[in-house]
């Protein structure tokens, strides 16, 4: 294909950022770490590998996703505890904070709400930063494995992709039926998940994830949550997914409640500001 003349002038105009953050609102690290210091564990979740596990979390309170045994990624769906229809919004979370989230960034809900849901306040792995072909670790940029692509590229029937896990699990954990439960699962962030995208094809592409047991991510429940983890069948994502394949540990999630004296006037941050009249 022939190019234009001023080729090389189009392609030398300077990026601009989509969504500068400086405008948006900060959270009150100082003030979550007070909370995390009087917090109470409520109760724990060991994710089974292959499979999902469900928790719900109270405004003002905190969990936490460890590796135990060896290294794992999950992947991570967030509803509003008492309204399922608001919920983890990936795409917008990354076009807000980039492709890969770390300490004091904010995991954002769909619209109507577009607010805050939870707020990472400690990330183990936030010393890998970028590596040299481009990768970082927690992302949103992939959505989840699904039996759906994997028929797709593969052909045959594979039930314990991270979609299915969290299907099955959040039909369990509210009484749905399974095709109901399906309509809620969404695209996820990729905790402990090593990604990018290649330099040459902008592949989205993944590589042995570096965690460790004892590594983990800690959240600030901004809002009430149900929460879905699926210990996904990738294991530590260094070779294939959707498949018995790559070996597999479990993944914890502690929940912690910060008592309502300690909490004092917080209060959750309110749903989006517009009125909604979209012209009208
Ligand atoms: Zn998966």
């Amino acid at each position: 294909m022939q190019e234009p003349t001023d080729a090389a002038a189009r392609r030398a105009v300077k990026p601009v950022i989509c969504y500068p953050v400086e405008t948006l609102p900060q959270p009150d690290l100082t003030r979550y770490a007070g909370f995390r210091d009087r917090a109470i564990k409520l109760s724990e979740v060991l994710v089974p590998p292959r499979e999902a596990g469900t928790f719900r979390v109270p405004a003002g309170g905190f969990f936490c996703i460890s590796s135990v045994e060896g290294a794992q990624v999950g992947d991570l769906n967030l509803w509003h505890a008492d309204d399922l229809s608001e919920r983890f919004y990936s795409g917008k979370t990354r076009a807000l904070h980039g492709t890969h989230v770390t300490s004091g960034q904010r995991l954002w809900s769909c619209f109507p709400a577009l607010r805050p849901m939870a707020t990472i306040v400690a990330d183990t792995l936030g010393w890998y930063g970028k590596d040299a072909f481009g990768g970082s670790v927690h992302d949103v940029i992939g959505t989840r494995c699904d039996p759906y692509t994997h028929n797709l590229l593969s052909g045959g029937q594979y039930h314990h992709c991270c979609h299915s896990n969290l299907t099955r699990a959040l039909a369990d954990a509210t009484g749905m039926a399974l095709h109901e439960a399906e309509g809620h699962v969404h695209d996820v962030l990729n905790v402990f998940m090593c990604t990018g995208f290649t330099r040459d094809t902008g592949q989205y592409f993944m590589k042995a994830s570096p965690v460790r047991p004892g590594d983990y991510l800690e959240f600030f429940a901004e809002i009430p949550l149900l929460g879905a983890l699926s210990a996904c069948p990738g294991g530590d994502c260094s070779t294939v997914h959707s498949s018995d394949q790559a070996q597999c540990h479990p993944l914890l999630i502690e929940v912690f409640a910060t008592p309502a004296d300690v909490l004092g006037d917080w209060t959750s941050p309110p749903p989006n500001g517009y009125d909604r009249r979209h012209g009208r």
